[in-house]
């Protein structure tokens, strides 16, 4: 019960008293704010948090944010007591991940290096080594351990009860039995919460209700389309081999994990093929809960994670529970503040690792609540890149069947998501498969990775992270596009139209460059945020004074309608999403001119039609939207075609093509040539802790410009002599060597910074990347040409070689043939 008074006006109000809530609430205080209120529906830790295992391991990360989250809390975790007198029951027992076969072995040293780079003291060790540390274990299969001694457990519920605490002492007024039930808004700001008790006036909410967060989120229109999903741990009966000090083991071959609980085993499972709970709706009363263990279903893998430590086959079972966790279309958590409604913050679908990362994730959220701008890397669990069809009751229940799996299974980088297929097709989907397409999850659009020739199934096979068998198909695909001509849907980027007679000062002042030019031209611009940092990288073509078109990758569509609606609000400006109106081919190499110009009449020359041009061209008995422009540092063209002429026109491109041997060419084939180019991809290999410069865009920030949001801050990086920080193309030229994502670069024996994005350049000859370089000085030609640099893959370290200019075409001389 609450002696104390709910208040009428609070400066943040955060809804939810699990993990979450609470460290947001406690990090809020701890960074100065006051008039922090927080209200928990019935006691603190009674949705999730209560029953989680409280594994506090910082190993397993590719994502730096991630890494640096699970850092902070294990830190948090070990010194809030004394803060708060509270103990979190962190005990550093140590934990181990198991390889029991060669990809797993592959990915967890990849995964190790990347660690380590981030400062987590990870160690290979033998499977003797393992046997030692966890004599319990069978490691007659093991290949090897991966070992961190400072990882642990924590009670969640003393963490929690800790953390809220410290809140309280530093004037954070938490409240029990008060149920969030309705949201107050007006002019699309969050202007309070009315619960059971009455009304709070807010400047800032924060939905931290856990699985319950997406049925919240209904309430003021806010998607969040976490699911609840049903989540295993087996505890035995005590037996005396079993003690409390032993290391926390972890074997995802087995689905299980292991660890001492009151002298017995806990046994944690992630099965791989999971079940959704309660699709339809969580129970609003549901608190402590329990779900009834299905054991039929369990039962095939529990047996097979028992026999992990088989001995625990012949010890009773205390107790199997089931519990609901929440989980998210694309495994990572839904974070930031809502495109539908300003100052209204979301912390959910944390994915089973809540506790050990909800410290860290508390502190981010925080930061992010009280300045406007997140001082992490959040593009990959930025709320607004889900749509609003992931949160179909169909949708939800389809795709949660294979995230919890996900966890544990092997991390393949070409692996594409094989539930709740087929939501998005492009206007060509049919045609592109008769042509042989292997189609990848983009965004929810079935997209063409790469192409099986004619009697080939297009099928992934046998996942690796080597040369997988469609590794030549791949190669002549990139090879038709330097050499020749290729078609390619990209259908899949996001397309609007801006409208109105202040449409293009708008556009202006949102972007870093000058867009807002000649009619019939297209500019490449970032848009900055006052920080100076990128926020998005897309195109703005100029149809007329009052009409422009935007486009940006798949993963943008919210974020940028969020700041250009923004941005309007006092404009005579209105944007409208045309992604599906329009289908979009794009025909690149040297001979697109040649191709297009036997389709159509316009004068495709490069005289009458230059690098940049954007003109309406007939096509057939249609008119479609050709703009000279490329993303694989080709002669190119983009088309974009109103969905209703796509097949008509299509079908044009291919007759006309059999006389060039136009070649359909896929996504791998667009990784691999733009990586080549150095041309960049926002999420993947820039992000918002880069700047413009750092990242060799500065040419796509015109400075001359008088006013665009970042442009103070752009004005001091550009004056702030060398760069120190700066994204660097990287080629190995060895021809086993595959880059994907956190492969480590070392500049004279010292790492210096890890691959955001790699594939494979066919022209070059080997592996490349983007590596943002952190080099503490400057790095110029010099800095580069003067030492020995080596990349680290999976624990070998191979030659390598750094390039501030792209290795193919540095002059841009194919673009503009
Ligand atoms: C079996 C199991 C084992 C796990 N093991 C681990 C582990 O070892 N390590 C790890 O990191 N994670 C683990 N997890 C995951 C972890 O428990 C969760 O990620 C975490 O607890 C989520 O915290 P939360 O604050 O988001 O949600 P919750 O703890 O559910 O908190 C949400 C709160 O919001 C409240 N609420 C909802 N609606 C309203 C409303 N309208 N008004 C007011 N209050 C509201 C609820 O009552 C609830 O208390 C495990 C989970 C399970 C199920």
């Amino acid at each position: 019960m609450n002696t104390q008074t709910l208040p009428k006006h609070a400066r943040v109000v955060v809804v939810g008293g699990g993990i979450i809530g609470t460290s947001v609430a406690y990090h809020l205080a701890k960074m100065g704010w006051n008039e922090i209120v927080l209200i928990e529906r019935d006691q603190l830790t009674s949705g999730t948090t209560w029953h989680a295992a409280g594994l506090m391991v910082t190993f397993g990360s590719t994502s730096e944010t991630s890494t640096e989250m699970r850092k902070y809390t294990r830190k948090l975790y070990e010194s809030l007591e004394a803060e708060t007198g509270l103990a979190t029951g962190f005990k550093p027992v140590g934990f181990i991940e198991l390889a029991t076969d060669k990809d797993r072995l592959e990915e967890y040293r990849r995964v190790s290096a990347f660690n380590r780079y981030c400062g987590v003291n990870v160690q290979e060790i033998s499977p003797a080594e393992v046997k030692s540390l966890f004599p319990i274990a069978k490691v007659d299969d093991v290949l090897a351990g991966f070992y961190v001694k400072e990882d642990g457990r924590v009670n969640p519920v003393d963490v929690t009860m800790s953390m809220a605490k410290g809140a309280r002492m530093m004037g954070v007024k938490t409240f029990e039995g008060v149920t969030a039930t309705g949201i107050l808004k007006k002019n699309g700001a969050v202007t309070g919460v009315r619960t059971n008790l009455g009304d709070i006036q807010a400047e800032f909410v924060v939905n931290t209700a856990g699985m319950w967060a997406r049925q919240f989120g209904e309430m003021a229109g806010v998607n969040i389309p976490n699911q609840a999903a049903e989540h295993y741990y087996l505890i035995t009966e005590e037996f005396k081999e079993m003690t409390p000090d032993l290391p926390i083991l972890e074997d995802p071959s087995s689905y299980g994990y292991y660890r001492e609980e009151v002298g017995g085993l806990m046994i944690g499972m992630f099965e791989p093929v999971c079940a959704p709970w309660k699709v339809e709706g969580i129970p609003n009363d549901f608190s402590f809960g329990e779900i009834n263990p299905d054991w039929d279903r369990m039962g095939p893998f529990l047996e097979k994670a028992m026999n992990r430590v088989p001995m625990s086959m012949n010890i009773g079972v205390k107790k199997f529970f089931c519990g609901p966790e929440s989980f998210t279309p694309d495994l990572r958590p839904i974070v930031g503040e809502a495109p539908e409604l300003k100052n209204y913050f979301v912390a959910a679908g944390l994915n089973s690792i809540g506790i050990l990362t909800g410290g860290g994730l508390g502190r981010v959220l925080a930061h992010w609540i009280m300045t406007g701008t997140p001082d992490v890397d959040v593009t990959g669990f930025n709320i607004d890149r889900l749509q609003v069809y992931q949160s179909n009751p169909e949708y939800r229940r389809t795709r949660t069947v294979e995230s919890l799996g996900l966890v544990y299974k092997c991390h393949y980088p070409t692996k594409s998501y094989e539930t709740a297929r087929g939501a998005k097709c492009s206007p060509f989907h049919d045609r592109l498969k008769a042509a042989g397409a292997y189609f990848k999850d983009v965004s929810g659009w079935e997209s063409p990775d790469w192409y099986a020739p004619a009697g080939v199934k297009a099928e992934t096979g046998e996942l690796s992270f080597g040369k997988m068998h469609w590794f030549p198909y791949w190669e002549a695909e990139h090879k038709a596009a330097r050499e020749n001509v290729i078609l390619m849907d990209m259908s899949f980027m996001n397309k609007f139209m801006v409208q109105g007679r202040d449409a293009g000062k708008v556009l202006n002042y949102i972007s870093a460059n000058n867009v807002d030019g000649k009619t019939g031209m297209i500019t490449y611009t970032q848009w900055l945020n006052t920080e100076g940092k990128l926020e998005a990288d897309l195109t703005v073509t100029k149809l007329n004074d009052e009409k422009y078109f935007v486009v940006v990758t798949d993963t943008q569509l919210r974020h940028a309608e969020t700041i250009m609606k923004r941005n309007m609000e006092d404009a005579h400006a209105f944007v409208t999403d045309v992604t599906g109106a329009y289908g979009q081919l794009n025909i690149q190499g040297p001979n697109s001119r040649k191709l297009l110009q036997k389709l159509t009449n316009t004068d495709m020359s490069n005289e009458a039609f230059p690098f940049r041009a954007a003109k309406e061209i007939d096509i057939g008995f249609a008119r479609v939207l050709c703009v000279r422009i490329t993303y694989l540092g080709e002669l190119g063209y983009e088309l974009y075609i109103p969905t209703e002429h796509c097949l008509h026109v299509y079908d044009r491109i291919v007759e006309a093509g059999i006389e060039f041997n136009l070649k359909h060419a896929g996504l791998k084939a667009l990784a691999s040539l733009r990586m080549e180019k150095g041309y960049k991809d926002y999420g993947h290999d820039i992000d918002n802790t880069d700047n413009a410069f750092e990242a060799s865009l500065g040419f796509a920030v015109d400075l001359k410009k008088e006013n665009f949001i970042g442009r103070e801050m752009a004005l001091k990086q550009k004056a702030s002599g060398p760069l120190t920080r700066r994204l660097l193309q990287v080629f190995v030229k060895n021809p086993d060597v595959f880059l994907y994502h956190a492969e480590i670069v070392k500049r004279n024996g010292v790492a210096v910074g890890y691959v955001r994005a790699g594939s494979y350049g066919h022209t070059l000859g080997g592996a490349v990347g983007l590596v943002m370089v952190e080099a503490g000085e400057a790095i110029t030609n010099d800095y580069i040409d003067n030492a020995k640099w080596e990349i680290e893959v999976a624990g070998t370290t191979y030659p390598a070689m750094v390039s501030i200019k792209p290795l193919f075409d540095p002059e841009n001389k194919k673009i503009k043939a």
